[in-house]
């Protein structure tokens, strides 16, 4: 019944504590049946596995729309409401309570029910989408207690803000079903690393046998999560995270891709676990030309280059490759990609994840047959020698790559962790002065507060947007700048109000980082700035001395971008 997962949702966004969360959740666990099992996506507000693509994806809007027609109240009043409150679930909660009590109705809401309508949301296509999403939404919407449509509008709108992750997950099934050690989370972990499946997990844990769990194993076809690096800022501090000697690869500046083949079928997934084997055939060629082996998981970077001058390209220059579902053959030409192999995690029907990366390396260099500006194994030297790897990171850079890794010889491969036996090192961001030009006020803990800030640089006399900033101010303001500071300062110059929008007087200059500039419609600049980062308020700056249109430019041709498709 969906009432008892309403409950444990509330149980769980009661307390802070995790020990807490992972008592209720593992008292759950023990007694949900394996006839129930899926609802264990539902906890984590999914509705397949994570590998899975399908989403429920449903926008603030149609969600407003869906309250507003299952409880019978005005559009203009939720949209009020949630203003005041800041979190749409509790806004249907309020107006399923008026509701109930007008209408005396009740009907019973299964967990069966709301994975069959949640899982057809993806599924729907074409004339009248948006109507047959509504209709399945408000139908569920209408038999729900209060309680049951705060957690359903939080679920379709991927906010369900109870503190439960995938490590809580972990926990409730090492206290459910085993006897708790660290020995045994690390199994769980790693059965649920190769299978990125929570409920296959589940499914054997709940028989008490850890041996079984060890039995897990990767599947060819089935995505997994990338290793991710950590991050420093010198050589000798790469060489304290990863040990003398170590290998150091060129940190290609292109997208990931998991590569995954079984006889004669290839298939190629980006970070996000995305399946782009059909945007590029010749990688398929590739790999099945120029690698040996029966099936395997390979991971690599695909880096652009220019046909004629064999230079290697941006990412920006190729992203457009990632998305295109037509006319590929003709991007092919135009965008070329070359593949650097720098990882392997399955072969001939063996998991690598657990050989030493040394290991990992030689067999690569076994199975592959190097193809300049086609496949190759990525640029890899192994150094315990600081200046080497200096002179290494310089001709990375010449090759207009974005700096090297580093990486640990004897470590494992692990599946969605960010490591740091594999470390990144590139060359430092620069900052841009940009001035506050329109914000946005914030949903749940920061309601009441400006939250989201349009960023303006200046071209002759006006400001032109190129993004919008929310990272790096704090919570509090013990920690530096707050929201509520940063409120306090923005609300005189407020000019106008829409909704949760404000438009700003140009007044408050703030230093950014940022990870890239891309061209972009959706500001007038004609750029947005990717992930930018609010690093300092500069009330030293005249406006006159912003960042200027022509700087942003310059920027964008001069980059070495840091950003990684997915
Ligand atoms: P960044 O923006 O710095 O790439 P990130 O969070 O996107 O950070 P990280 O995991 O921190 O990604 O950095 C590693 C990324 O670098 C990988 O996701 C991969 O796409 C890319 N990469 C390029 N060359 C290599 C290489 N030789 N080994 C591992 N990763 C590489």
């Amino acid at each position: 019944m969906y009432k008892k997962l309403a409950e444990l949702y509330e149980e769980c966004s009661s307390t802070p504590k995790r020990l807490e969360k992972i008592k209720i959740v593992s008292k759950f666990l023990k007694y949900l049946s394996s006839t129930d099992k899926d609802v264990l996506y539902l906890l984590l507000g999914n509705i397949y596995p994570e590998y899975d693509e399908r989403r429920i994806g449903i926008s603030h809007q149609l969600a407003i729309k869906a309250i507003s027609k299952a409880t019978g109240t005005e559009t203009k009043k939720i949209i009020h409401e949630w203003k005041m409150i800041g979190d749409l679930g509790k806004v249907a909660e309020k107006f399923t309570l008026h509701k109930k009590q007008s209408t005396l109705q009740s009907h019973i809401l299964t967990t069966e029910k709301v994975l069959e309508n949640l899982r057809k949301l993806p599924e729907l296509e074409g004339i009248g989408t948006v109507n047959k999403k509504l209709s399945l939404i408000t139908e569920l919407l209408t038999s729900a207690s209060p309680l049951e449509a705060l957690y359903l509008i939080r679920t379709l709108i991927g906010d369900l803000r109870i503190g439960i992750q995938e490590s809580t997950i972990r926990e409730s099934l090492a206290s459910a079903f085993f006897e708790k050690s660290k020995e045994t989370s690390e199994k769980i972990q790693k059965a649920i690393d190769k299978s990125n499946d929570l409920v296959t997990v589940f499914d054997i844990a709940k028989k008490g046998k850890i041996k079984e769990l060890e039995k897990v194993s990767l599947e060819v076809g089935k995505p997994i999560k990338a290793m991710l690096a950590q991050k420093v800022t010198t050589f000798k501090d790469g060489f304290k995270e990863v040990g003398k000697p170590c290998a150091v690869e060129y940190k290609y500046d292109g997208f990931r891709l998991i590569i995954h083949k079984q006889g004669e079928k290839v298939i190629l997934f980006t970070r996000s676990l995305e399946n782009v084997t059909k945007q590029f055939p010749e990688v398929v060629e590739y790999i099945l030309k120029y690698i040996q082996g029966e099936s395997f998981i390979l991971d690599s970077e695909a880096v652009g280059f220019d046909r004629k001058t064999k230079k290697y390209t941006d990412f920006q220059a190729i992203s457009q490759r990632i998305r295109r579902k037509y006319n590929i053959e003709e991007l092919q030409k135009k965008l070329p990609v070359e593949v650097n192999i720098f990882d392997i995690l399955y072969y001939n029907g063996k998991s690598q994840l657990d050989e030493p990366f040394e290991k990992r390396t030689e067999l690569i260099k076994k199975i592959i047959k190097n193809h300049p500006y086609k496949i190759i194994h990525a640029k890899q030297i192994i150094t315990g020698d600081e200046k080497r790897v200096k002179e290494f990171y310089k001709k990375a850079l010449k090759d207009n790559q974005e700096g090297v890794m580093m990486k640990n010889l004897q470590s494992p491969y692990r599946p969605g962790r960010r490591v740091g036996n594999m470390i990144k090192l590139k060359p430092e961001e620069r900052d841009l002065d940009l001035v506050i030009t329109g914000a946005e006020y914030g949903a749940g803990k920061r309601h009441g507060w400006l939250s989201s800030f349009i960023l303006s640089c200046k071209e002759g006399k006006s400001y032109l947007e190129v993004g919008k900033v929310g990272t790096g101010i704090k919570e509090k303001s013990e920690q530096g700048i707050s929201f509520e500071e940063l409120t306090k300062k923005i609300k005189p110059f407020i000019i106008k109000e829409k909704g949760k929008k404000v438009e700003v007087k140009p007044k408050i200059i703030v230093s950014v980082t940022y990870q890239e500039i891309q061209k972009s419609p959706n500001y007038n600049s004609g750029w947005a700035l990717r992930f930018p980062r609010f690093t300092a308020l500069r009330p030293d700056k005249p406006l006159s001395e912003i960042t200027t249109l022509k700087e942003i430019e310059e920027d964008f041709k001069h980059q070495k971008r840091n950003y990684q498709y997915g």
